[in-house]
């Protein structure tokens, strides 16, 4: 398949994530269907993705008719069949194996073997996703950035299987929509959550030891380091119980201690403090 033959992409969950990813699609001139499993998760995907889309118009970096374009692009709904007419399907469901591979299943019988399945895991195995599949030559990590409309990075994983056709094909995608490539091994957490998570993590441990208070831990990694944003807050940008999850995997797949999710951050996941998105994390939010 080359760059032209797609037209049609599957972005299948609405959540922090596939919205945005939704967005960026329809804002190149691709036609999108957005699909969560119930109707509620695909509303609030949609109402994010407009805001977005309004930001964009004040920002005078679209204008309102391109708004309107883009938001006609997107067909959002709780049906998985409409994937059998994408040339593509994007993957970003929640960040555990059960759930990516029992979805996989169905898009086994739903999908024809040509269609090429990107995953937006952050941090789980594209070999054993890959294989979980019909198509593994046709399976392939596209790691987005939060907030995907604004970061420029997307890192590119091959799992074991994937052929170099989807590889080139994936790269010059991330180029078309704007993004940079990086390429990235296949191991746990790939580069970013590599790095990243376990920043946050002692970040969490830091404030849970009685170091600093959630502001401070914040405020020294801003000021003293130029984080754009503290650990915390940017912990509950993301999500806990995605943090979580990916230290996890960075916890089983590397079998270092170095890796255990701080007890802190176990409870708030626990709780439902799940940070922005549930309107309280580390910080209170208004949703
Ligand atoms: P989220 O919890 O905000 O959203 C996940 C969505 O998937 C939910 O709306 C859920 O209802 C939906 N979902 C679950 N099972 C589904 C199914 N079978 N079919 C359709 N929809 C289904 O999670 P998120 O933060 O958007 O993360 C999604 C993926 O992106 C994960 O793999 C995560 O690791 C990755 N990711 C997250 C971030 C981040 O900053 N949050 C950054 C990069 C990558």
């Amino acid at each position: 398949m080359n760059l032209d033959d797609i037209k049609k992409v599957t972005v299948i969950g609405a959540g922090t994530m596939g919205n945005g990813i939704a967005q960026v699609f329809a804002t190149t001139g691709y036609e999108v269907n957005l699909v969560d499993i119930k109707q509620e998760f695909v509303d609030w995907g949609m109402a994010k993705l407009t805001k977005g889309l309004e930001r964009l118009v004040k920002k005078e970096i679209i204008t309102q008719a391109e708004q309107e374009a883009a938001l006609a692009r997107i067909m959002a709904g709780t049906d998985l069949k409409v994937a059998k007419d994408s040339q593509l399907v994007i993957e970003a469901v929640t960040e555990e194996l059960g759930v990516k591979v029992d979805l996989y299943k169905n898009l086994n019988d739903v999908c024809p073997p040509e269609i090429v399945i990107g995953s937006n895991t952050s941090s789980l195995p594209i070999t054993k996703l890959a294989a979980s599949t019909n198509r593994p030559d046709k399976f392939i990590g596209m790691h987005f950035m939060n907030p995907v409309p604004m970061s420029r990075l997307v890192e590119v994983i091959r799992g074991f299987q994937t052929s170099d056709e989807v590889c080139v094909l994936i790269t010059e995608l991330a180029k078309k929509l704007g993004k940079t490539p990086v390429e990235a091994g296949d191991y746990p957490g790939f580069i970013a959550n590599r790095i990243l998570m376990p920043m946050i993590n002692e970040a969490i441990y830091a404030h849970w030891e009685g170091v600093g208070s959630v502001e401070a831990v914040d405020e020294v990694m801003r000021l003293g380091m130029a984080h754009p944003m503290g650990p915390l807050t940017l912990a509950d940008f993301i999500g806990l119980d995605v943090c979580l999850a990916i230290m996890e995997v960075l916890h089983d797949g590397l079998g270092d201690p170095r890796y255990r999710p701080c007890p802190l951050l176990k409870k708030m996941v626990q709780a439902g403090y799940l940070g922005r998105k549930t309107g309280r994390g580390f910080y209170v939010y208004n949703t």
